[in-house]
């Protein structure tokens, strides 16, 4: 038993979470508003009920009082005027006439004088509860079955008085079925009222899912067509509430998506393009190299330019790895706290040889001690080593270079200053895309690759830094690296 309970409870379950949003939606709307429509229309049907019987006996009542009074009346007429009791009769028949109201009088000793109704016959009357409360001067109403028709009436009955002598009774009666019928009508209107507004609820509650499962159905058929390749797809906006904040944060992330795949897109063909120009030379000069009828001077000058390709595309294949393993596996960059200063030291050693060749002046200016940075140490190195090189690179004889190291809490800011040829404003908002060369005649010749400071800028967001570039052709470029420091990250 417990068991097919269990089962079923489960089967229940399952069946429920199936169920689209929508039906979900509009069965508990329905069943909820159901109960409170029928639990409304019971009790205010059942309190209604109840008033309408007070209040139609209450209205016999006064009828049986009125009519009593003006009976009362006309027996002073009758005694004063001389008028017969047949005009009598005739009012009371106007009484009840259209009507299957039974007017009935009694003398004092409950003896039938006249009836309204011809099915009454002579009759002594037992004192009934109306006829008992109306001897006593007061109001009592009394339902019971007729002995003349055999139908369930409600009787009532007031004294008449001529002057102060009580004449007889007046008992009205209508048949019970009557009630029962303005009670039933009553309770009809209830039911109708009540199911107009079931109705309304459905529809109401059927708006409702659709306004929230439609937008739902469009972000379920968009995300769909996106993996189906169409990544212009967007959804339409609903509103400003939760569903049009899901369709807004939607678009943002399909927006972002094709940005990103354009973003891959345009690197792998700028990429396959670097690759192809050295390969294709590279296989020009082995071609001319295996036929083997080249003089010696050519093919010493040959193999060195094969060597010296070769080793282009080897620094090529190296920064696209770097690249990818930035872009790809991030987190592998472990950060920790680095001291900058001896890195910045070698760096500039290193490159001191390259720079006394050219004749520029390479400079480090650094206070003694710095606080270490929150970094990775070859990362750093990479940042200085591309920043330093590209500077002396892009630099004239006679010109310098300074690297300046200053503490600016809650950052070390790294300077790279040159008094080279400068950045046309053009192209500085590019210099950190992939691929993107200021001088594209010059192109490899100058062994660049055009990813050395998108890889800078890619270690820099790693380290939670900022980069800042400012040029003037002409007269320099200044790189302005910001790093936090181990101690800034550590408290925040
Ligand atoms: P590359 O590896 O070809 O040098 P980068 O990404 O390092 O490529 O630099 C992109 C472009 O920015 C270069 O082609 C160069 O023209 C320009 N650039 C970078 N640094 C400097 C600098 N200090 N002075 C002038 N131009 C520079």
């Amino acid at each position: 038993m417990k068991w097919l309970a269990v089962t079923g409870w489960r089967r229940l379950k399952s069946f429920w979470a199936d169920r689209s949003l929508a039906t979900k939606f509009v069965s508990v709307y329905f069943l909820v508003g159901l109960l409170i429509v029928v639990a409304l229309t019971w009790r205010s049907g059942s309190q209604l009920a109840t008033a309408l019987e007070e209040e139609m006996e209450h209205e016999l009542e006064i009828e049986a009082f009125i009519i009593a009074g003006t009976l009362g009346k006309d027996f002073e007429d009758m005694l004063e005027y001389g008028r017969s009791p047949s005009q009598i009769l005739t009012l009371i028949h106007q009484f009840g006439e259209g009507t299957d109201s039974r007017i009935t009088f009694y003398d004092v000793q409950l003896n039938l004088v006249f009836s309204t109704d011809p099915n009454v016959r002579p009759h002594r009357a037992s004192l009934t509860p109306e006829l008992a409360a109306a001897l006593r001067n007061s109001e009592q109403h009394d339902i019971r079955m007729d002995p003349w028709t055999q139908e369930m009436r409600l009787y009532v009955a007031a004294p008449v008085y001529q002057e102060e002598d009580l004449m007889g009774l007046l008992q009205i009666s209508i048949p019970w079925q009557r009630v029962q019928d303005r009670i039933n009508s009553e309770w009809g209107r209830l039911i109708v009222t009540g199911l107009l507004a079931i109705l309304a609820n459905t529809l109401l509650s059927l708006w409702l899912a659709w306004s929230i499962v439609r937008p739902l159905q469009q972000v379920t058929q968009a995300a769909r067509a996106i993996a189906g390749g169409h990544l212009d797809r967007r959804v339409p906006v609903p509103g400003k509430d939760e569903v049009g904040m899901l369709a807004v944060a939607f678009n943002e992330m399909a927006e972002r998506l094709q940005e990103m795949i354009a973003r891959e897109r345009l690197f792998i063909a700028n990429a396959s393009h670097e690759l192809r120009s050295p390969l294709t030379s590279l296989k020009l000069r082995a071609e001319m190299l295996r036929e083997g009828r080249l003089p010696p001077e050519r093919q010493r000058r040959y193999i060195m330019e094969l060597e010296k390709e070769a080793e282009r595309l080897h620094a090529l294949a190296n920064r696209l790895l770097d690249l990818s393993r930035l872009q790809l596996r991030p987190e592998t960059e472990v950060l920790e706290a680095v001291d900058v200063m001896p890195i910045a030291r070698d760096v500039v050693e290193t490159l001191s040889l390259r720079a006394g060749r050219k004749d520029v002046q390479l400079r480090l200016h650094a206070p003694q001690q710095l606080p270490k940075v929150r970094a990775s140490a070859d990362g750093l190195r990479e940042i200085l080593v591309n920043l330093i090189d590209n500077a002396i690179k892009h630099t004239p004889a006679g010109g310098s270079v300074d690297v300046v190291l200053t503490p600016e809490p809650p950052y070390l800011r790294m300077e790279v200053k040159d008094t080279g040829r400068g950045i046309p404003p053009e192209d500085l908002p590019h210099i950190f895309e992939p691929f993107y060369r200021v001088d594209k005649a010059r192109r490899r010749q100058d062994g660049g690759s055009g990813l050395g400071l998108t890889i800078v800028k890619r270690l820099v967001d790693l380290f939670h830094g900022r980069i800042e570039v400012y040029s003037s052709p002409g007269e320099g470029t200044v790189f302005v690296v910001r790093i936090p420091f181990e101690s800034a990250s550590a408290t925040s």
